[in-house]
């Protein structure tokens, strides 16, 4: 089979649980690696730089974009998210399948840049737990907690555009899902042109031989 990476893309609802399912998804299988976005949001606490995030001002995230270092970024809830070009670059290269867990905004740039990038939709089972998740991890105002439900809102209408939904009720389940489909998606023809074309010689090899 073709030893290349695929390029993965996974967004969700803010509350939705990706974060917690990209954890448990690294911590049981090895072959992903999970991309670090740039941003110009104040680290939360407990996150850690070069970790959950490069934390940047505006201005050197406005250099970033000038210098062509992101593969794609966009503003959410007033603040820029955009993913560094390099690491994604390497990882897929080395074979390794690389997740972006990004917005809907981003998610869509990359697919439009790279067509085979499959996209992944986490939703929670319905809208009460995700606000019982936004106000139960403490650690956004009211106010912020009403912009990203009102963020959900809008992000609805774009799922239709994703490959796949994967419902987040219980999280083992789900990453043990998700691993299927990317698996899965190893198989498909079109990611598999170079062993398809080489088992067609060989065959072709064959029967010249026996003629
Ligand atoms: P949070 O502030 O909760 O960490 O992230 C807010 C939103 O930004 C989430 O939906 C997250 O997936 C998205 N996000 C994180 N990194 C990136 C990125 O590099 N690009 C884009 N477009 N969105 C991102």
């Amino acid at each position: 089979m073709d030893n290349k990476g695929i390029l993965i893309v996974v967004s969700g609802f803010s509350g939705s649980g990706k974060g917690t399912l990209m954890k448990v998804l690294l911590e049981k299988y090895n072959n992903y690696a999970l991309s670090i976005s740039a941003t110009t949001r104040k680290p939360r606490e407990g996150e850690v730089e070069g970790v959950h995030y490069f934390y940047k001002s505006v201005e050197e995230f406005e250099k970033m974009i000038a210098k062509d270092e992101l593969i794609e970024y966009a503003r959410y809830v007033n603040n820029y998210y955009g993913t560094p070009r390099n690491y994604v670059e390497s990882q897929l290269n080395a074979g390794k399948d690389v997740i972006l867990e990004i917005e809907i905004q981003g998610a869509l740039k990359v697919k439009n840049k790279y067509p085979e990038t499959l996209l992944l939709f986490v939703t929670p089972p319905d809208a009460g737990t995700l606000e019982r998740r936004l106000v139960g991890r403490g650690t956004e105002t009211p106010d912020v907690i009403k912009s990203r439900m009102l963020r959900a809102a809008e992000e609805a209408d774009g799922m239709d555009a994703y490959d796949y939904l994967i419902v987040n009720d219980d999280i083992e389940e789900c990453r043990d899902e998700v691993h299927r489909i990317i698996q899965s998606e190893h198989c498909r023809c079109s990611r598999n042109t170079e062993f398809m074309n080489q088992i067609k010689e060989e065959l072709r090899g064959n029967l010249k031989g026996e003629l």
